[in-house]
């Protein structure tokens, strides 16, 4: 059986290191956790939510899935927002996609992947909703980019859309919910400029990005 013992050997420098900045760090962090981010990214192991930003532990509350999906029957994903938005209070929910994703590449190709097809249907249904916009790239590089936005600002929408975050606003809590995606070819993140704060927000955000032709039809069945 192989070990992975040094990953251990890691774990004691790191909590070592920790304690000789600041020796009561863990003792104040094992009362209580009080982040003010909810982070919902891509399971990528190059995607990791506290490196990226550069937070401590305790500092973001993360939930990570393939391709960085909010679906609302996932009870996983719904109950990591309701806990942070009613227990913790975090302000903001930051979705956080990614240039590369293998997911969105999945998505887009024709073969079958077995299970996680189901999984990745969603960026499908994204990519049909804006093959207008898709369907005029015809650089293969630039239009899998475009579906990673895309995917980025449907799971904004997916998010202000749950019931969670509906009844968040209507009783007043602060709360913003943003869209950024990594670059792994540089480490920077780009914030798409779609931060939505309240239900007005969300409505203008899907009305900027909706197709005029699925437009009508959408908003006839609200
Ligand atoms: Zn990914």
């Amino acid at each position: 059986m192989k070990n992975i013992d040094h990953l251990l050997e890691n774990n004691r420098r790191w909590s070592e290191q920790i304690r000789a900045q600041n020796p009561s760090f863990f003792a104040d962090l094992s009362g209580q956790q009080s982040p003010k981010y909810l982070w919902i990214g891509c399971s990528d192991s190059r995607v990791s939510a506290n490196t990226i930003v550069g937070l401590d532990p305790g500092e973001i509350f993360v939930h990570r899935n393939v391709a960085n999906l909010v679906l609302h029957t996932d009870m996983n994903c719904l109950s990591v927002i309701q806990f942070a938005l009613e227990v913790l209070n975090v302000e903001h929910i930051i979705v956080c996609g990614h240039y590369g994703c293998g997911g969105v590449r999945a998505a887009m190709e024709p073969r079958r992947h077995g299970l996680i097809d189901n999984w990745l249907r969603q960026i499908q249904d994204t990519a049909n909703l804006h093959s207008a916009i898709l369907d005029g790239i015809q650089n293969e590089g630039e239009k899998f980019d475009r579906l990673c936005e895309l995917n980025v600002i449907e799971q904004v929408l997916n998010v202000c859309e749950t019931t969670i975050v509906m009844d968040a606003w209507n009783r007043g809590q602060e709360l913003t919910v943003h869209g950024w995606i990594y670059d792994l070819k540089d480490g920077l993140v780009r914030d798409r400029g779609i931060s939505v704060d309240r239900e007005l927000r969300m409505h203008e955000l899907r009305d900027r990005f909706l197709p005029t032709s699925k437009r009508s039809a959408r908003f006839k069945a609200l």
